[in-house]
């Protein structure tokens, strides 16, 4: 893991490109916030995130969060966590309780389950629907195509708090078409949040209006092979 004095200058670094991204948009630097990613990192390398001021974290594995997190945020009371990665029906109850946004809504089954459990405890972080902009068969996300009746389905049938829309772009293809598609059906719909752009893109995804890019490999180093 890089020190923490390096994690602490590329969030110092990240940060920087964003706000002049933002700024070359016509868009205010506060209006985009930084999820920095670490999944695949030790509890270390996020706590030296967080002792320097960082409380925007992601994760795409609800049991890795569950072994990381729990004592980071008792730590770091600020702390706040993004699911980012597929969410199984038998760990939705599990990433209710640890995380503060759930960004990868992405099929009715699912959004159903949840519904149902977040009237049984309560708990109710915020949603994003994850869309698959590329159409590929094998990742998550729903088509977009399908997007408007489900964000409908979510909203307004399921009562879900749904805050925007999350896309990971085909990694073998110009992301700005996928990101301002995906700013397309926000915007038809409604919805304020975009999450976008990872190490490679955000200043792009930046240009095309995400309010949140996921940052890991940037802040972290590289992840050693985990994707
Ligand atoms: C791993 C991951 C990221 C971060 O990717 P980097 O290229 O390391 O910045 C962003 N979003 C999702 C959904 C991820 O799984």
């Amino acid at each position: 893991m890089p020190s923490p004095e390096h994690i602490a200058e590329n969030l110092a670094l990240v940060k920087h490109h964003m706000a002049q991204a933002a700024n070359a948009a016509g868009r205010a630097p506060e209006d985009v916030r930084l999820v920095a990613v670490s999944k695949a990192h030790p509890a270390d390398a996020a706590e030296a995130a967080l002792a320097a001021g960082h409380l925007l974290f992601g994760e795409n594995r609800v049991r890795e969060g569950e072994a990381k997190w729990p004592g980071l945020k008792e730590r770091f009371p600020g702390a706040r966590l993004h699911l980012i990665g597929p969410l199984q029906r038998n760990k939705a109850r599990a990433a209710l309780d640890l995380f503060d946004v759930i960004e990868t809504v992405d099929r009715p089954k699912l959004a159903t389950h949840l519904a149902r459990l977040m009237d049984e405890t309560g708990r109710r972080p915020d949603c994003l629907i994850q869309v698959n902009t590329g159409a590929e068969p094998q990742k998550a996300g729903i088509p977009p195509g399908d997007a408007d009746g489900f964000i409908a389905q979510c909203r307004d049938e399921l009562g879900l708090p749904v805050k925007g829309l999350m896309c990971i772009p085909p990694a073998d293809e110009e992301p700005a078409l996928h990101f301002a598609l995906l700013a397309e059906i926000a915007g038809r719909n409604g919805l304020a949040e975009l999450s976008m752009g990872m190490s490679a893109d955000y200043e792009t995804a930046i240009r095309f209006g995400a309010t949140l890019v996921r940052v890991g490999t940037a802040v972290f180093g590289p992840r050693g092979g985990n994707p």
